[in-house]
C-alpha cells in the first residue's frame, strides 16, 4: 500500500481538494482518499505538484507512428494531404517498431487509454501485449454509393480481426456516401457501440456542403472521385451528416475548429450522448488554428481530447493538448481541462467503472503533473 500526497489533488469526480491522501494499493486499485491526520506521517509521500487520474486519449492514430517528424507543419490539409501522399512507404519493422516508441511514449506521459483509429490491422497483434487499454475503430470510407458496401465489408472485415473493443466507424462527412453512413449506422445500432467521425476539421468542409466548391471538391476531383451528380445540401457537414448517423449511440466528433454555435446546438439536440474531442496541437499543425473552446463550454458540451496521429503532431501527450489548451485560453481552470482528459473520455469509452477518476476501488491510473505542468510522472 502507497499513501499519497500532494500539493493538490484531482479526484474528477469531485473538487480538488488538499490536505488529502489517496491511499493506493500495489495493483494499483484506489483503496480510500483520506484526511491526512488520519494517517501515520512516516508512510506518506510528499509529492510536489498536482496528482490527478491516468489520462484519455480518445482520439489516435497508433498506426501513422511512423510518419514522426516527417511532415512539415503549417500550410493547411490540402497540403498536408499531398506531403503525406509523398512520403515513402516504409518497410514492416519500421510500422512495427514506431507503433511500439508510440505506445511506450503514451504510457510514458500517464496515458491509460486510447480510442484509436484503424485502416490495417498493423497494431492489432502489439495492442494485445500493451498496458494501455485500446478501443479500436475501423474507419472506412466511400464517397462513391456504389462503393459503399465493399467499404463497409472491408472495416467488418478489421473488425473480425481485433481483440480488443471496437466499433466500425465513418471517417469525415466528405469521405462517406449517405448508403455508407446507413450501413455504418445499422451496424452500431445492432451492436450498440460508440462511433466517432472526424468533424468540421477545415472552413472548407462546410464550404463543400454548403455550396460545393473550394478545396475539399478539388481534392475528391484529385483522387479521380466522380462528384458529378452530387448536389451540396445547402447544410454544414455536421448539420447534413449527424442526422444520418443513430440519435441514441455514444458519439464523439474529432477536431470541431470550424462549429458554430448553431451546429452545437443542433448537434446537441439530435443526440444527447454526443462528446466533443478537441486536439489543438494538431489544428496548429495543420491549420493553425483552435476551436471556440468557450461556445462548447457555454453549451454544457461533453469535451475529450486527443493527440491525433504523429503525422500532424509533435507529440502524443495529453498534458501537451492541455498546455496548449492553457496558452489559448487562459481563464478555463485546469480543473476542467483535467476533466476533459480523464472522466469524459472514459465515460465516452464506456470504461469510466475503471478508469478516469480517483474513486474507491477504481484502477484509473495514477498522475503527478509538475507544477509549471511540464513534466507527468506516472505513480501508478
Ligand atoms: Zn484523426
Amino acid at each position: 500500500m502507497r499513501y499519497l500526497t500532494a500539493d493538490i489533488i484531482y479526484p474528477i469526480s469531485s473538487s480538488p481538494v488538499k490536505g488529502k491522501v489517496v491511499v493506493v494499493d500495489d495493483k494499483g486499485t484506489i483503496s480510500d482518499l483520506v484526511e491526512e491526520k488520519d494517517i501515520d506521517p512516516s508512510k506518506i509521500e510528499r509529492l510536489k505538484g498536482s496528482i490527478c487520474p491516468g489520462f484519455v486519449n480518445t482520439h489516435c492514430h497508433l498506426e501513422l507512428s511512423y510518419m514522426k517528424g516527417k511532415i512539415q507543419s503549417g500550410g493547411g490539409l490540402h497540403h498536408f494531404i499531398k506531403e503525406v501522399e509523398k512520403l515513402k512507404k516504409p518497410g514492416d519493422d519500421e510500422v512495427q517498431q514506431a507503433i511500439r516508441d508510440a505506445d511506450a511514449e503514451m504510457k510514458n506521459k500517464g496515458i491509460v487509454a486510447v480510442g484509436d483509429i484503424c485502416n490495417t490491422s498493423n497494431t492489432f497483434a502489439f495492442k494485445n501485449s500493451s498496458p494501455i487499454y485500446y478501443h479500436n475503430f475501423m474507419e472506412v470510407y466511400a464517397f462513391a454509393e456504389d462503393r459503399a458496401e465493399a467499404a463497409f465489408e472491408k472495416g467488418v472485415k478489421l473488425q473480425r480481426e481485433s481483440r480488443n473493443n471496437s466499433s466500425v466507424t465513418p471517417h469525415a462527412p466528405y469521405s462517406a456516401s449517405q448508403k455508407l453512413l446507413k450501413l455504418i449506422s445499422e451496424h452500431a445500432k445492432k451492436n450498440n457501440s460508440v462511433l466517432t467521425i472526424h468533424n468540421q476539421e477545415t472552413a472548407d468542409e462546410n464550404l463543400f456542403f454548403l455550396e460545393k466548391r473550394g478545396s475539399i471538391l478539388d481534392r475528391l476531383n484529385y483522387f479521380g472521385i466522380d462528384t458529378s451528380h452530387w448536389k451540396a445540401p445547402g447544410k454544414t457537414s455536421l448539420q447534413y451528416t449527424l442526422p444520418q448517423l443513430p440519435s441514441g449511440n455514444k458519439t464523439l466528433l474529432v477536431h470541431n475548429t470550424f462549429t458554430s454555435k448553431g451546429d452545437i446546438s443542433f448537434a446537441n439536440s439530435f443526440n444527447k450522448n454526443l462528446y466533443w474531442c478537441f486536439c489543438p496541437n494538431a489544428n496548429l499543425y495543420i491549420e493553425n488554428q483552435l476551436p471556440n473552446i468557450h461556445a462548447f463550454i457555454d453549451s454544457n458540451c461533453q469535451m475529450t481530447l486527443g493527440t491525433d496521429s504523429y503525422a500532424s503532431n509533435w507529440s502524443l501527450s495529453i498534458l501537451d493538448e492541455i498546455k496548449a489548451l492553457q496558452k489559448n485560453f487562459p481563464k478555463v481552470a485546469l480543473e476542467e481541462f483535467l476533466k476533459w482528459a480523464t472522466l469524459n473520455g472514459a465515460k465516452f469509452l464506456g470504461i469510466e467503472n475503471t478508469f478516469g477518476s480517483l474513486e474507491k476501488n477504481k484502477k484509473p491510473g495514477l498522475n503527478l503533473i509538475s507544477p509549471d505542468l511540464s513534466m507527468v510522472t506516472t505513480l501508478a
